[in-house]
């Protein structure tokens, strides 16, 4: 069995065993393995222990990666998406977990309108207010919902956050319920469906299930450690760019 096998055998029994602890069903919680850094060799050997949901944080580092790999496979956004990527990503993409603006809102909503296209997304909230984060402060999202519901083309289908890192998992139970309870009382205020709840990673997407996730997203548990992040253009031996480009 391949190193990438056992881990996702490993994560996939932790997924079981966090939606029985919680009274879910683990088929309600979607494994979303985060691919990113990681070459089209190392996604081959997740497809081969079953894995068809991928996630990638960077459009261009995803350009280069999904036409190598079998077109059976759903691809997520999961990064912060440049206004002016918006055209490349919607045909690459079955959801976009980071609508993080209403300037984004709209652009994706007009070219999918230009496209023919439906895309469905989910809206990134900020929810521990750090400054480093993108994503829409909780008051802010309540102010606009009624506006970004208004957008024709966006299938909008719940909430994502990423909540502080290199904190022990139980840190980030408050942020899990706190969107939660967002998402809860948007349902009730606008009467509707948001039936998604993505969130938790490596470190905490046994609390995140716990808490009512629907969708974890799951790299260094599956692939092992991405060479670290340099601020130079310097690309790493799979030939992606690690620049800050998204
Ligand atoms: C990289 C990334 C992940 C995966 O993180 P791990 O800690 O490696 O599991 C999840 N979500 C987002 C938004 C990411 O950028």
């Amino acid at each position: 069995m391949s190193k990438i096998q056992e881990n996702l055998e490993r994560v996939r029994d932790q997924i079981a065993q966090a939606a029985r602890a919680s009274g879910r069903s683990a088929t309600d919680i979607e494994l979303v393995a985060v691919t990113k850094t990681h070459s089209a060799e190392m996604v081959r050997e997740a497809i081969a222990a079953g894995q068809l949901v991928f996630g990638e944080s960077k459009v261009q580092e995803a350009r280069a990666k999904i036409p190598l790999l079998p077109s059976n496979l759903r691809w997520h956004f999961i990064g912060h998406l440049q206004k002016n990527k918006v055209r490349h990503a919607l045909p690459l993409f079955a959801l976009i977990h980071s609508v993080d603006s209403h300037e984004l809102a709209q652009a994706i909503d007009r070219i999918a309108h230009d496209d023919g296209l439906h895309p469905r997304v989910l809206l990134e909230v900020n929810v521990a207010g750090e400054a480093s984060k993108f994503g829409f402060p909780p008051d802010k999202l309540h102010q606009e919902m009624e506006s970004l519901l208004a957008l024709p083309r966006l299938s909008i289908e719940g909430l994502m956050c990423i909540p502080p890192l290199g904190q022990d998992a139980e840190a980030s139970r408050k942020y899990f319920v706190a969107l939660r309870e967002l998402r809860n009382s948007f349902e009730n205020e606008f009467e509707l469906k948001l039936p998604h709840l993505s969130m938790g990673m490596t470190n905490d997407y046994s609390v995140a299930i716990e808490e009512g996730a629907t969708l974890i997203r799951v790299g260094t548990a599956i692939f092992g450690e991405r060479a670290k992040k340099q601020k130079s253009k310097a690309t790493d031996e799979h030939g992606f760019s690690q620049s800050s480009e998204s």
